[in-house]
């Protein structure tokens, strides 16, 4: 018998969450993180002296019920009340502001059109929302549980009426540049409400049968896909779950990396029996749930010799390359947006579709495009402590930089894409430039090596309809359970997918208690 229950592979927020709740149900748990800080792509870094910011930069899809469950605002996490705006940029065109339901900028029948968009897809997010939450039938299944599942489902689509129902399932797959056109005129509109359902993936706005999905994912939480900053930052929220985690009686220890899962085998079949850690120390326990991605957790961490050749094969055929670079500046003032007052709220830099699209093409054959599109925020305009004061953090989501650089990633090469960065930058903001104190580019390739995620990807495998939803990330292991006994997955790899949801780390908790 094992003095622990349970050993948790990587303190990123779901597994922070998924810890938490098993102690709570009285597991004695230990988590394991390799890196010396708990929270994953949310944790803070210093990147430049004196200025901090963590590579996941906002909320929007954290549900009321993970900060209920794991009493956070108890611990200090106070949820914002402000949601950022978003602003479509363009060099060409007037800004153009959303705010919720409103916007401000756009032509009068764009504007005509925002209100019953929006409306519609807070309808469909809403009829979908519970699914995000819930565990996936199995293929097949006839379970209770299974059926209620679908029941639910059929349940919820039959409540939206005959028009939305019928509505829902034309535009659930529609590329998002087909469903913005449907609606839209302004040319960098469009190209700003495409931005949530396709950022962090392998998408740009012609690829077909996910980004709507994915947005609507994107809104399921209590600020419907609205962006926030946490008062204090996301080192708020990170302190909090690890505060809610102490509180439970959770063991973390940091700096320790996982370098097996021991299997132990027997007629009976393969058991999970606990982790070897780097430093050669073992520890055992009755289960292990990994929040490592799919690719490192199986292949990387138990070792194809412990699997089914067909389920290796799956693993090591999900597509995980990641396609977002993410770009910090230390400046040494607020920079000025041209025809903006202030850099507040979400800032898109992607004047058109075609441009996204454009850039699409040069990264997926490897190559850095000529004009990247981004998402810029200053976080310090909501929280001044991370940068000397009177100083600012610029912080952007890159569009697509590809983690297999055609020539390799180098020095020259991050060095280069900065500078070009800058200078688009100084195109929409002139003046910035000279503010420039320091700057951290990680490259795709950057977040694989320093957060040891596979490919960099955003939600550790590709949201495509392939990977989602019961096949997610393979349909042996869809249900947080694995094709090995007592090993568990409760990271973004599992269903419903990434972004900070907490949704994977809650869901497997609940399969495991149950
Ligand atoms: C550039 C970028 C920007 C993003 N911005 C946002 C944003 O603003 N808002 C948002 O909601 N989402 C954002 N995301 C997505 C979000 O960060 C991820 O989906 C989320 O962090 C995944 O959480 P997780 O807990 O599942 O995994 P992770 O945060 O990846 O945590 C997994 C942990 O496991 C640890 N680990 C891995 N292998 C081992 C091992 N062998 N031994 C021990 N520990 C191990 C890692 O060190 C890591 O700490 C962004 C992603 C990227 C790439």
């Amino acid at each position: 018998m094992s003095s622990t229950d349970t050993i948790i592979i990587g303190g990123g927020h779901n597994g922070l969450i998924c810890a938490t709740l098993l102690a709570k149900a009285g597991q004695k748990v230990v988590l394991v993180e390799a890196a010396d800080t708990l929270g994953g792509l949310a944790r803070d870094r210093e990147f430049h002296p004196g200025f901090k910011a963590s590579v996941a930069q906002t909320l929007y899809a954290l549900p009321t019920s993970v900060i209920k469950a794991l009493d956070l605002e108890q611990q200090g996490f106070i949820p914002s009340k402000e949601t950022l705006t978003t602003t479509a940029l363009s060099l060409t065109e007037p800004p153009i502001t959303l705010a919720g339901a409103r916007i401000v900028g756009a032509c009068p029948t764009d504007a005509a059109a925002f209100a019953n968009y929006k409306q519609q897809l807070a309808t469909f997010s809403k009829a979908l929302a519970p699914f995000w939450s819930k565990t996936m039938p199995r293929i097949g299944a006839t379970g209770f549980q299974d059926l209620l599942t679908f029941g639910h489902l059929g349940l919820n689509m039959r409540t939206l009426g005959k028009a939305d129902m019928l509505e829902f399932f034309r535009v659930a797959t529609l590329p998002m540049r087909d469903l913005v056109d449907e609606h839209f005129s302004g040319e960098s509109l469009k190209a700003a409400l495409c931005w949530d359902g396709i950022l962090g993936s392998q998408l740009a706005p012609r690829s077909p049968n996910q980004g709507v999905l994915t947005l609507l994912n994107r809104m399921a939480g209590q600020w419907e896909g609205e962006h926030s900053v946490p008062a204090g930052g996301m080192a708020t929220f990170i302190g909090a779950l690890i505060k809610a985690a102490t509180a439970a009686g959770v063991t973390m220890r940091t700096g320790a990396p996982v370098k097996q899962i021991t299997i132990s085998g027997s007629e009976q079949g393969q058991r999970c029996s606990g982790v070897a850690l780097e430093n050669g120390e073992v520890l055992t326990s009755e289960r292990v749930i990994s929040s490592a991605d799919p690719k490192t957790t199986f292949l990387n961490l138990v070792g194809p010799r412990h699997l089914e050749i067909e389920f290796s094969n799956r693993i090591r055929r999900l597509r995980s390359k990641g396609y977002v670079a993410k770009l910090h500046l230390a400046l040494s003032g607020l920079p000025k947006f041209s025809g903006l007052d202030t850099p507040s709220g979400r800032l898109i830099l992607a004047p058109s579709m075609d441009t996204i699209e454009f850039a699409w093409d040069a990264a997926k054959y490897g190559e850095i495009p000529d004009q990247p599109v981004m998402d810029v925020c200053l976080p310090t305009l909501t929280t001044p402590g991370d940068a000397p004061a009177g100083q600012h953090i610029l912080s952007a989501n890159v569009m697509y930089i590809p983690g297999e650089l055609k020539e390799g990633w180098t020095d020259a090469a991050r060095d280069n894409l900065t500078a070009q960065l800058i200078t688009q930058l100084e195109d929409y903001a002139p003046g910035i430039k000279a503010l420039v104190l320091g700057s951290e580019l990680l490259t795709p390739e950057d977040l694989q090596q320093q957060f040891r995620v596979s490919g960099g990807h955003w939600h550790h495998i590709e949201p495509a309809i392939d990977q989602l939803l019961m096949m997610r990330p393979t349909y042996e292991a869809a249900q947080y359970a694995t094709p090995i006994e007592g090993l568990y997955l409760c990271g973004s790899g599992s269903h419903p997918a990434g972004d900070i949801s907490g949704n994977p780390g809650r869901n497997a908790a609940r399969e495991i208690l149950s």
